[in-house]
C-alpha cells in the first residue's frame, strides 16, 4: 500500500503540523517545512543544543518525570536570556514530538503542541 501523500507531517523548523496544500501536489513529497519563513531557518546552534539538553534532563529523571521547558532554557542561555528564548525552546520541543521521542503534557494529559495555550510539561515518549 502506498503512503496516503496528503498525510500530515511536521516542519523540520517549527514543529508544527504542515497543511497539505494543491500547489504542493506535484512534490509533497520533498516538502519539508510549513512556511517560507521556516525553510529560511531551520534549526539553529542553540535550538540544536536545547534539542539535546531537553533529552539529557529528562534521561536524568525517574521514568515517566516531566519537566517545564524552561528548565532547558535556563540550563543553555544566561538568566538574562533565557526568557527570550522559550519560543525557540517549544520549537525545539515541537520537534522532539515530531521525531517520536517526546509528549507535551498539560493538566496530566499529552496534547498536540501546535494548539496548546498556556503551560506545558515535557515527557520522553
Ligand atoms: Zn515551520
Amino acid at each position: 500500500m502506498t503512503p496516503d501523500p496528503r498525510a500530515s507531517k511536521l516542519c523540520l523548523s517549527c514543529g508544527r503540523e504542515i497543511t497539505w496544500r494543491k500547489k504542493w501536489a506535484a512534490n509533497w513529497e520533498q516538502v519539508r517545512y510549513c512556511s517560507e519563513r521556516c525553510r529560511r531557518a531551520p534549526p539553529s546552534d542553540s535550538g540544536v543544543a536545547l534539542e539535546s539538553t531537553i533529552l539529557a534532563l529528562l534521561e536524568n529523571r525517574a521514568r515517566g518525570a516531566s519537566i517545564c521547558p524552561s528548565e532547558a532554557a535556563r540550563a543553555v542561555f544566561d538568566a538574562a536570556q533565557w526568557r527570550r528564548e522559550m519560543e525557540n525552546t517549544r520549537r525545539a520541543a515541537r520537534r522532539l514530538v515530531a521525531a517520536g521521542k517526546l509528549e507535551i503534557i498539560q493538566n496530566g494529559h499529552v496534547v498536540d503542541l501546535s494548539r496548546a495555550k498556556g503551560p506545558i510539561r515535557l515527557r520522553l515518549r
